[in-house]
């Protein structure tokens, strides 16, 4: 493993495979891929369509399972535990935002901030009040309480990284964060995950098709053939 050898990666993917039965075929989508995400260190995900983006980053944030390999959390390895105690992980541990927001139409912002950290069992008062703290950290104190149906694109993301990063995560993963808004909406919501980062010492695997933003992040990497490789 590169950087210091002391240091133990907040995520190490190891040698993982996936493999997906499409009829009397095979798919293999990842063939050995390993990876280690560092803290603070923000990785952009850079390959076509269909070459397992989402998949590596559904593995890595215990969504799904690998069919072998291992994917190590702060140094422990997560394939034998149960539903439970991976959930407990992905609940403390790891953050998770995707193309579209996902937020529940039905609450608030500060509302849908406040679900994790009520889930996870915080009171109700320090919950309301770190879920301000963090939205309005990301710009959004006039925003709290809109609906997202009452908040611009670039907004309801703003909102859902909020969410992603309620219970102080480790990792956080995006998968395409970007990917519906416009140039100048991605930026802003591009800048408010790298503020995280460097404020929170969080790691971060974005995927993305967006050349110019992977630019300006840590680290770039792609998937080929299955496996991970390093770019630059
Ligand atoms: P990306 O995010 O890079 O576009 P995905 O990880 O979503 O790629 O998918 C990689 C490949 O795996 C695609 O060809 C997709 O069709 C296939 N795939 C993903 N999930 C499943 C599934 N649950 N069952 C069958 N095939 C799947
Ligand atoms: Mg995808």
């Amino acid at each position: 493993m590169e950087q210091d050898e002391k240091e133990v990666p907040v995520v190490y993917l190891h040698d993982v495979h996936r493999r997906y039965k499409q009829g009397e075929d095979t798919l293999t989508i990842l063939d050995g891929a390993t990876l280690a995400l560092w803290e603070g260190q923000s990785v952009a995900l850079v390959a076509p369509s269909g070459t397992g983006k989402s998949t590596l980053l559904h593995i890595a944030g215990l969504l799904e399972h690998a069919d072998e390999g291992e994917v190590y959390i702060g140094g422990a390895a997560t394939s034998s535990l149960s539903d439970k105690e991976r959930t407990q992980i992905r609940r403390t541990d790891i953050g998770f935002v995707y193309q579209s927001h996902r937020l529940l139409p039905e609450f608030s912002a500060l509302e849908n901030v406040m679900m994790p950290q009520m889930i996870r069992g915080l009171s109700r008062k320090e919950t309301v009040k770190r879920s301000q703290e963090i939205l309005s950290y990301l710009g959004l104190s006039e925003r709290v309480t809109h609906r997202p149906a009452e908040l611009s694109g670039g907004e309801q993301q703003r909102v859902a990284i909020a969410r992603a990063v309620a219970n102080a995560p480790r990792v956080l993963f995006a998968d395409e964060p970007t990917g519906n808004l416009d140039p100048q909406t991605a930026d802003h919501v591009f800048q408010a995950l790298m503020q995280l980062v460097r404020a929170t010492g969080v790691a971060m695997l974005i995927a993305t098709h967006n050349m110019e933003l992977a630019g300006r992040m840590d680290r770039r990497v792609s998937i080929q053939h299955g496996k991970v490789i390093e770019l630059d």
